[in-house]
């Protein structure tokens, strides 16, 4: 049998404990994307653990996807049992007769997000989500947040500044841009007791202009709790206030949950609910199909009329419908939500001790499964020091623990792991980011430009052994001639990059 030719159930097991594939260790662009100098080839993972082509096992902290776990069984056996329905059609609509999925949707959300339309990607869902709000208010415009991201497929990139901005697009004229409101180091900050009031200013400035020279707006999107910027929880009575100005245009409010609904930010299913305001639309993105390429918009029946016969477009297939269901069980059953919010206590408790610890940790944001920390050159400067993101970024993963650096300046350490990640991997999470802050030196320290070697003395240097917990340890082989695996920790004293950094301060 072809590896990955799986045609039954049984075979389908067999490929599910098949050793890893013996690939060439070449790395793709992609593969650097979080590990520019040592990247890491991921071959397969298992809920909230990844495994590399040398089958070294990693905590995954940023998978947001994965929703209940990479590969998790239930969506494994979701789509493998019901795909074998999917019909491909022109000219025929396809009766999947009665579905689940929109009804259990339904029972989780406001009674008014009545009708569900099916997509494939969160970027297709925002598309979607422009055109229902620019047909039902025969509007145009769209109101964003700067430095927000809501996919990039050619329809939508407008309503994404941060791809704009690195593409060098040109803000187009129907897109109105927000400030952000970062009271950490936007324009007004948390010692200014009136900083939301001038934030909301400033945006009904904004509103007000655009209207002024004839724009009619549609819609203002928006993430409820900004996870791309850098993980940027707006003030809620800002948020209230966007919606209020909004739909005093006569816009709809569309809030983008694809990386923040589903019970991840503990307290709440929808972080629109923990913001207390009610979008007319709401965007779901692939992490409802835990991965499975399916995405989904619910709206009012009378937004959704708006599409007329096009709404057959959008219907929920069979395999949607049993994966869509699956990851709300598990979610459910395993109490997923609850455990976020443990989960995520004791984590905010634990980084707000690193905080006070390290001088390189700015600031702590975040609730259930979603954290950004903020990395300065120093507290007082708050200058973001994307260098030492990178460099931590790059020495947890040597000691197997997978973060990402994200925001504006790339100086954001992102937690956004799978929900089943537990206390014990928060511990060793939190065990292993102490260590590698410890490791950092607490004067200035420069880079030799020529050599790219540090010109202090930076111990670095993993401490071989040390490692906690179960990451780090080789998994057992199912074939232990198999001498092209070399101990990871091995690996790491030779590949480990030295660097320093220059403080720009
Ligand atoms: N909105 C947000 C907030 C996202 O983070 C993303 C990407 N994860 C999208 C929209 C686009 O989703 P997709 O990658 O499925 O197109």
């Amino acid at each position: 049998m072809m590896a990955g030719n799986c045609q039954d159930k049984n075979t389908m097991q067999m490929c599910k404990t098949q050793k890893p594939l013996k690939l060439p260790r070449k790395f793709s662009k992609s593969c650097h994307l979080h590990h520019e100098q040592s990247p890491l080839k991921i071959v397969r993972a298992s809920y909230q653990y990844m495994y590399d082509d040398t089958n070294s096992e990693y905590l995954d902290c940023v998978n947001s996807v994965s929703h209940i776990g990479h590969c998790h069984p239930a969506v494994v056996e979701a789509v493998s049992v019901t795909m074998d329905s999917v019909i491909n059609t022109c000219g025929w609509e396809i009766d999947y007769g009665d579905l689940r999925y929109p009804k259990e949707l339904h029972q989780i959300l406001p009674d008014h997000l009545d009708t569900f339309l099916f997509c494939n990607s969160g970027s297709e869902a925002v598309d979607l989500a422009l055109q229902l709000a620019r047909l039902y208010t025969n509007g145009t415009d769209a109101v964003v947040i700067d430095n927000a991201f809501h996919g990039s497929i050619g329809s939508i990139h407008h309503l994404s500044p941060k791809v704009a901005k690195s593409n060098n697009i040109t803000k187009a004229d129907w897109v109105h841009i927000v400030t952000m409101p970062d009271l950490y180091r936007g324009p007004y900050q948390e010692d200014d007791p009136l900083a939301v009031d001038r934030y909301v200013a400033d945006a009904q400035d904004l509103i007000d202009k655009a209207q002024l020279t004839g724009r009619k707006i549609a819609c203002f999107i928006a993430e409820p709790m900004l996870t791309v910027p850098g993980c940027i929880i707006p003030p809620s009575t800002w948020l209230q206030e966007m919606y209020r100005m909004v739909r005093e245009t006569g816009g709809l409010c569309i809030a983008d949950e694809v990386q923040t609904g589903l019970g991840r930010v503990g307290s709440h299913f929808w972080s629109f609910q923990a913001q207390d305001v009610t979008p007319d639309i709401l965007i779901m993105g692939k992490p409802v199909g835990n991965g499975y390429p399916m995405a989904s918009v619910a709206t009012s029946r009378d937004i959704a009329a708006v599409l007329g016969e096009r709404i057959k477009e959008y219907k929920c297939t069979r395999v949607m419908d049993a994966v869509g269901c699956a990851v709300l069980e598990v979610l459910q059953q395993d109490q997923l939500m609850d455990s976020a919010a443990e989960v995520g206590a004791f984590l905010k408790k634990e980084l707000v001790r690193l905080q006070k610890k390290h001088e390189y940790i700015g600031d702590v944001r975040g609730r259930g499964l979603m954290f950004g920390i903020e990395i300065v050159w120093s507290k007082q400067s708050k200058k973001p020091a994307r260098e030492i993101a990178d460099h931590i970024v790059n020495r947890m993963k040597e000691e197997y623990v997978i973060m990402a650096n994200e925001g504006n300046s790339r100086n954001v350490l992102m937690l956004l792991p799978p929900m089943c990640f537990t206390q014990e991997n928060a511990l060793l999470l939190i065990q292993r980011l102490d260590k590698v802050f410890t490791e950092l030196p607490s004067h200035r320290f420069s880079r030799d430009h020529a050599t790219g070697l540090p010109s202090d003395s930076v111990n670095t240097q993993p401490a071989i052994g040390v490692c906690e917990g179960r990451l780090g340890i080789m998994q057992p082989q199912l074939d232990d001639d198999d001498d092209s695996i070399v101990s990871s920790r091995d690996k790491v004293e030779l590949e480990h990059a030295q660097q320093s950094y220059e403080d720009l301060d």
